[in-house]
């Protein structure tokens, strides 16, 4: 036995045992009140799709009193051949998954960075990003992107980050980063650097091919947006072997439940069509919803995303007021660039009708 157990070192308060940088940190907690219609947080407002939820339904449950597959191997498998193609041959070695991006994005911090170690992100973006450094004993930086919503390169390198993480297309402004600032961010910075690319399915543009030629790059993928299968939670990063290798370790074998397991593999092999027809009427509604954001005055940015950023004065009234008339979107005060603002996920055009009137009945 040691002699450094809790009970013997007098400890007076829990406090004393709580790690300090944890003090700043406070629960996620947007406002969740069911709304009737709910554009708030970027999920597939299509639902979850249609094949899967037949298999889900008829599914076998005798499995879920076992473990599910180590490091999810048929998961692995399954993106491999969903991310190939004549460009780009990935293979499960280079595949890992988590529960959820979330999962994955602090198992990638917590593979590369030791205590004291250095991230830097850039703002505005994901907002986790700063607490899962915190969480790992991170440093964490925030660099502004530029008004043109693309990396401030040279601020970036300034930083002499061990960690760089970028999120294209962003969240929550719905807008990509150049190729041309990301190579250099790769070349230049000595850094893994690590692209979220939650949004990829509608960006149509990805950095895969830049984090298959590049050991120090990963690329973070997740089937809780274009996929509709947030709830289930599974994500997954592609990049080079030993990079992949190394986050492997520090996720642990059973990141992805056995449900979430099948669910993904299912909606990857029987419900592609689904999936990219749903993005692509996502984007046709997105436009639709950008012009019409556009005849009541208003200047939404432009996006590759499916939601919207559109500055607005007073966004937490109207979120509030929004709430009461049954449309949940996201607002954000002060945000630096954009300033007040709120961003709207893109559903079906019912839904984008039942936001436009609330909004125009909010702020006129
Ligand atoms: C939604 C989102 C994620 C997804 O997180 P999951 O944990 O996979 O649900 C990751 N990154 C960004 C930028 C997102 O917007």
């Amino acid at each position: 036995m040691s002699d450094t157990t809790v009970t013997n070192r007098n400890v007076t308060s829990i406090d004393e045992l709580v790690r300090d940088s944890y003090k700043k940190i406070s629960l996620y907690s947007p406002n969740r009140t069911p709304a009737e219609v709910d554009l708030s947080d970027n999920t597939n407002c299509w639902g979850v799709p249609p094949n899967t939820t037949r298999l889900i339904r008829e599914m076998d449950l005798t499995p879920f009193t076992r473990y599910p597959n180590i490091y999810s191997k048929g998961v692995k498998e399954t993106v491999a051949e969903y991310l190939t193609d004549a460009d780009n041959k990935v293979g499960i070695e280079n595949v890992v998954t988590g529960c959820g991006s979330d999962d994955v994005l602090d198992s990638i911090f917590r593979a590369f960075g030791v205590a004291g170690d250095k991230v830097v992100y850039p703002v505005p973006s994901f907002p986790m990003i700063p607490l899962f450094a915190t969480m790992n004993g991170l440093e964490s930086v925030g660099v502004q992107l530029t008004d043109s919503f693309d990396l401030d390169v040279d601020a970036i390198l300034a930083e002499k980050a061990k960690i760089v993480y970028i999120c294209s297309p962003n969240n929550p402004t719905g807008t990509p980063v150049s190729r041309a600032a990301v190579e250099r961010v790769v070349k230049e910075s000595g850094a893994i650097v690590m692209i979220d690319e939650a949004y990829a399915e509608y960006a149509g543009e990805s950095f895969l091919d830049i984090a298959l030629a590049n050991e120090n790059v990963v690329i973070i993928r997740t089937f809780s947006k274009a996929f509709g299968l947030a709830g289930l939670r599974i994500g997954y990063a592609v990049g080079g072997t030993t990079a992949v290798a190394e986050i492997e370790k520090s996720r642990g074998p059973y990141k992805v439940n056995a449900l979430g397991e099948r669910a993904a593999i299912w909606s990857m092999t029987e419900d592609m069509d689904w999936v990219n027809e749903k993005v692509a009427e996502a984007i046709a509604n997105r436009d639709r919803l950008i012009e019409e954001l556009r005849g009541m005055g208003l200047s939404p940015i432009p996006s590759v995303t499916n939601f919207v950023m559109v500055p607005v004065a007073k966004p937490m009234e109207v979120e509030a007021e929004m709430r009461k008339l049954g449309v949940a979107i996201r607002p954000f005060a002060n945000l630096p660039i954009v300033g007040d603002t709120i961003r709207i996920s893109v559903g079906p055009w019912d839904m984008m009708e039942k936001a436009l009137k609330a909004l125009k009945a909010v702020i006129g």
